[in-house]
């Protein structure tokens, strides 16, 4: 009994169906196909495949009582504990979720069907993936929520719709520029799915103001700033900063964060006093991107010309590039750091993607999503110039891309040795800057750890059950087992044979007869079903407005 009005699921039909959510649906005005239709009193979900643009706020989230999702090729994101081997692709498994939680995984493959114990699970809300993979929803644990006048009016709510239509439910935010008012208040609304919205952890950022008094640059001073910005609702902190960042300071940091039971401290140390070995043993949480790794490795400072100046961006990140090849004349003394992390317990989120402008400008200013997806004010702010801070690459030149990219196999080769030794990986995309865009810079993070050698199976499980291992929450967001929460995304194509698969739009198969296809089709955070390309179309449909 399919239907045709605007609006279904209300009235005397919702308490026939049994769905206490009310189901919104303009696609019929929009000229899209219905997102859903009846079959035997149970509700199957159809995604509104369309490439027409809707407007923002037209897709709304839907709770059933009992959601299963049929059929697909699950990926646990689980393995043996620890960061060790991850659990292999089984299916076709049908998936139950009551209540936010996964309450029931069967198997129906014709070998569990023929032994006659596997039933096949009916529920009120059906998710075919006959066909698709279903893996647990993504993190990025290195998100930065744009503040609200970023890009347009709802910089916030167009950043959210391209995290959840990439398969993204849980985001750390390491130091939004929304402030912790409003964002507190984000996070509140998410938790009761009350706004379309991700998960969200907040990480208040260290002011950065060189060494003006009262910005923490004392440990007195930094125990005050961290009670501060506990009581104004701050999970956790994250410190980033230049030569003034003190060891003494952000031994006081961690203190105090531990003794107000906060989720802990991350730090982006780039060229300061202290380095990852210091970082690690004060009781940081993470170690974001790796500035600091092959510094502690180093006997004395870098080579750095006489002309240096830390400043200067350009040079700044000119010379980053020549970090590694120097530090890996010291293979012991970097072998040691790593060791040191991996003891202390300390995580590392490396985020290649964020920098991959440095490897080829070109390639980044070219990628085909960027039309249709980057916000203007974004694109603006990504044009090269002095005073926005990741836009130095006004006179970049060739001999920089080619030492970035040198940097990039040493530091990939780390990374590999950190991880095969038992170090703890997340993945954090630090998107927003430097050609990056919230949700494609995190599907791009998984090609990156995939280069550096990982397992796209182990990838999957760095991204999903290894980075909630990271922000603390392993306990329930534990991947696809039974009782953990059901945070799941049903992808169109195997992301293990291919991670482009994941990008949204379809550019997967761009310039293809196949375009169209791909992406993440339904993203569901603790059992609310979000059609995932339609939350994309929304963010184009934002954009489209924006650039009138
Ligand atoms: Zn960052």
């Amino acid at each position: 009994m399919p239907k045709t009005g605007t609006e279904i699921g209300t009235g005397r039909e919702k308490k026939e169906m049994g769905i206490r959510t009310t189901i919104i649906l303009l696609a019929a005005a929009l000229g899209a196909a219905l997102p859903l239709a009846f079959a035997n009193a149970q509700m199957i979900a159809r995604p509104a495949n369309s490439d027409v643009p809707i407007p923002m706020g037209t897709t709304k989230g839907l709770r059933p009582d009992r959601l299963v999702i049929r059929g697909g090729i699950m990926v646990t994101g689980r393995g043996t504990p620890g960061t060790g081997r991850a659990a292999p692709p089984e299916g076709p498994v049908d998936i139950v979720v009551e209540n936010g939680r996964i309450v029931d995984i069967i198997p129906v493959d014709p070998v569990s069907v023929a032994s006659g114990l596997s039933e096949q699970a009916t529920g009120d809300l059906i998710i075919d993936a006959t066909g698709k993979y279903v893996l647990p929803g993504l993190f990025d644990l290195h998100a930065h929520i744009p503040a609200i006048d970023r890009a347009g009016d709802d910089a916030i709510a167009y950043s959210f719709r391209l995290w959840l239509g990439h398969g993204v439910t849980t985001l750390r935010d390491a130091g939004t520029g929304a402030g912790l008012e409003r964002m507190t208040e984000q996070r509140r609304l998410s938790e009761a799915h009350q706004i379309v919205a991700p998960r969200m952890r907040l990480y208040k950022r260290w002011p950065n103001t060189g060494r003006v008094g009262g910005a923490g640059h004392t440990p007195d001073e930094a125990r005050r700033l961290v009670r501060e910005f506990h009581d104004q609702g701050a999970d956790g902190i994250k410190v980033s900063h230049g030569p003034g960042h003190h060891p003494d300071v952000l031994a006081a940091i961690v203190e105090e964060a531990a003794e107000l039971k906060m989720d802990g401290v991350i730090v982006d140390l780039k060229v300061s006093e202290t380095d990852a070995r210091i970082a690690s043993e004060a009781g940081v949480v993470s170690i974001e991107h790796w500035y600091g790794v092959p510094d502690a490795a180093l006997p004395g400072t870098q080579n750095f010309p006489t002309d240096y100046n830390y400043l200067d961006e350009l040079v700044r990140f000119r010379l980053a590039g020549h970090l590694w090849k120097e530090a890996v004349e010291y293979p012991d003394a970097l072998s040691d750091v790593i060791d040191g992390m991996i003891a202390e317990g300390t995580a590392w989120v490396p985020t290649f993607s964020i920098y991959e402008a440095n490897l080829d400008f070109m390639r980044v200013v070219t990628l085909p999503w960027r039309d249709r997806f980057v916000h203007p004010a974004i694109l603006e702010e990504w044009r090269p110039q002095a005073g926005v801070h990741a836009s130095f690459h006004s006179e970049w030149r060739t001999a920089d891309e080619i030492a970035w990219k040198e940097n990039y196999r040493y530091w990939m080769n780390w990374v590999h040795e950190f991880w095969s030794r038992g170090g703890l990986l997340g993945l954090g995309s630090d998107s927003g800057s430097q050609q990056s865009l919230y949700g494609f810079g995190l599907v791009r993070e998984l090609e990156l750890m995939q280069q550096a050698g990982i397992h796209p199976l182990d990838v999957i499980k760095i991204a999903t059950t290894n980075s909630a291992r990271v922000m603390g929450l392993e306990e329930n967001l534990c991947g696809i087992r039974f009782g953990c929460v059901a945070d799941l995304i049903v992808v169109d194509g195997n992301p293990i044979d291919n991670f482009k698969v994941l990008y949204g739009g379809g550019f997967a198969y761009y310039g293809t007869d196949r375009q169209g296809e791909g992406g993440v089709i339904w993203t569901i955070k603790e059992g609310e079903v979000y059609d995932a390309r339609a939350l994309l179309r929304e963010a184009e449909w934002y954009v489209e407005q924006d650039k009138r």
